[in-house]
C-alpha cells in the first residue's frame, strides 16, 4: 500500500529513492516513504536496520548520498532556518542550566522561535503542569525526558520526530507518554516515531514502515498489516478427562505440561469441532484463549524472512 500518489500539500514527509552509503557499506538503500499531516507514523525496525539514520536525514542532520526527500515543502538538507522552525526534535542532552525552574526552561526555548506555543500548553502537553516550578536538577529521570519533549514542542512544530520515546520506562510513564503523543496527534501535529516496542507502534501509529537491511519491507495500518495474517491461535489446557483431540495431530501443538496450540486458518470450524468435543464430554477448555495474530507475531515473520533473503544474496 502507498500514499505517495497522495498531492504535497497532504503530505508532510515524501521521500523517494533515498539511499546513504557510510563508505562501502549501504545503510538506506532506495526508501520510498509518505507520511500524511496529522498522523503518527512509526518507522519499525531491527538494530541496524538504518532507521536512525534515516530520521536523521529528515532532520536535516545528516547529508544522504541519494534520492529525494521533501518535508513540510522543504529538503531538510538545505537547513533553511524556515524549516527548523516548524520540526520539533528532542534532543537527548539539552544543556539547560539545572537551576532554571520548568516554566523557565520552556520560555527559554519557547525565546528561540517565531510563534511559540503558550507555556501552560506545552506543559499540560507533557504532564509538568505540577513541577512548573520546580528546578530543572529536581526532577525524576522520567520528567526531565518529558521536559526533553517539551523543549522539542516550544516552537509549536507541525513535525515532532519522537525517536524511542518511551525507552527505559516503567510501565506508568510509559502509559503517560502514549498519552502524551495522543495528546499531539488531537492538536494536529504529525508524529514521526521511531520505536523497538510493538505494542507501542499498534496502540498509537495511524501506519508504520518496517526496515530491515535498509529496505522497506511492510507499510500500511497497524490493522491492515495484522489483517494480511490469516490464521488464528487456539490455546487451551488439556482436559485430564480427555486425551485424543478431535483436530489432526498436524496441527496441534501439545506441550509437556498439557498446553494445547491449534493455529488455523478456520478457526470458526475449529472451535465448534473443540467445544463439542469438551461439551460432550462435559469438561471445560482450560485457560481458552482465541487470538490474532499481533503486530509483533508479523514483524518478526516478515524480519527474519528478510535476513534469509539478505543471507542469501
Ligand atoms: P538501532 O535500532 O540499533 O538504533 P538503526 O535502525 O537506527 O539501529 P542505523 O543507526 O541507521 O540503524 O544504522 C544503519 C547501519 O549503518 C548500521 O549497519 C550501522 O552500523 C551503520 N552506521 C550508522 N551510523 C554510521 C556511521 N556514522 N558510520 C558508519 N556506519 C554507520
Amino acid at each position: 500500500m502507498t500514499t505517495s500518489h497522495l498531492p504535497s500539500p497532504d503530505l508532510a514527509i515524501r521521500v523517494a529513492g533515498l539511499r546513504m552509503a557510510y563508505g562501502p557499506h549501504e545503510a538506506v538503500r532506495g526508501i520510498d516513504l509518505a507520511v500524511r499531516r496529522g498522523e503518527v507514523f512509526a518507522l519499525l525496525g531491527p538494530n541496524g536496520a538504518g532507521k536512525t539514520t534515516t530520521v536523521e536525514i529528515l532532520e536535516g542532520h545528516r547529508s544522504r548520498t541519494g534520492g529525494t526527500v521533501e518535508v513540510l515543502g522543504h529538503d531538510p538538507a538545505r537547513h533553511e532556518r524556515a524549516y527548523k522552525e516548524r520540526i520539533g526534535i528532542v534532543l537527548q542532552s539539552t544543556g539547560i542550566d539545572r537551576y532554571l525552574t520548568v516554566g523557565e526552561a520552556v520560555d527559554m526555548f519557547r525565546g528561540y522561535y517565531p510563534h511559540p506555543r503558550p507555556r501552560e500548553e506545552v506543559l499540560a502537553l507533557v504532564g509538568l503542569e505540577a513541577q512548573r516550578d520546580e528546578r530543572v536538577r529536581r526532577l525524576s529521570g522520567g520528567q526531565q525526558r518529558r521536559l526533553n519533549v517539551a523543549i522539542g514542542l516550544a516552537g509549536d512544530p507541525d513535525l515532532m520526530f519522537l525517536d524511542e520515546p518511551t525507552t527505559g520506562f516503567d510501565p506508568a510513564a510509559r502509559r503517560q507518554a502514549w498519552e502524551m503523543i495522543r495528546n499531539l496527534r488531537s492538536t494536529g501535529t504529525t508524529v514521526f516515531l521511531t520505536t523497538h516496542y510493538l505494542d507501542e507502534a499498534e496502540q498509537l501509529a495511524d501506519r508504520v514502515a518496517i526496515i530491515a537491511g535498509g529496505r522497506i519491507i511492510a507499510e500500511g495500518s497497524p490493522q491492515s498489516l495484522a489483517s494480511g495474517q490469516t490464521r488464528t491461535v487456539i490455546q487451551f489446557r488439556m482436559p485430564a478427562a480427555l486425551c485424543v483431540l478431535p483436530v489432526p495431530p498436524e496441527v496441534a501443538e501439545v506441550a509437556d505440561d498439557g498446553r494445547v496450540r491449534i493455529e488455523t486458518a478456520e478457526p470458526t470450524r475449529t472451535l465448534l469441532a473443540l467445544t463439542r468435543w469438551a461439551g460432550d464430554a462435559g469438561v471445560e477448555l482450560p485457560n481458552l484463549t482465541v487470538s490474532r495474530a499481533t503486530l509483533e507475531d508479523i514483524y518478526l515473520q516478515l524480519v527474519d524472512a528478510s535476513e534469509a533473503v539478505g543471507a542469501a544474496e
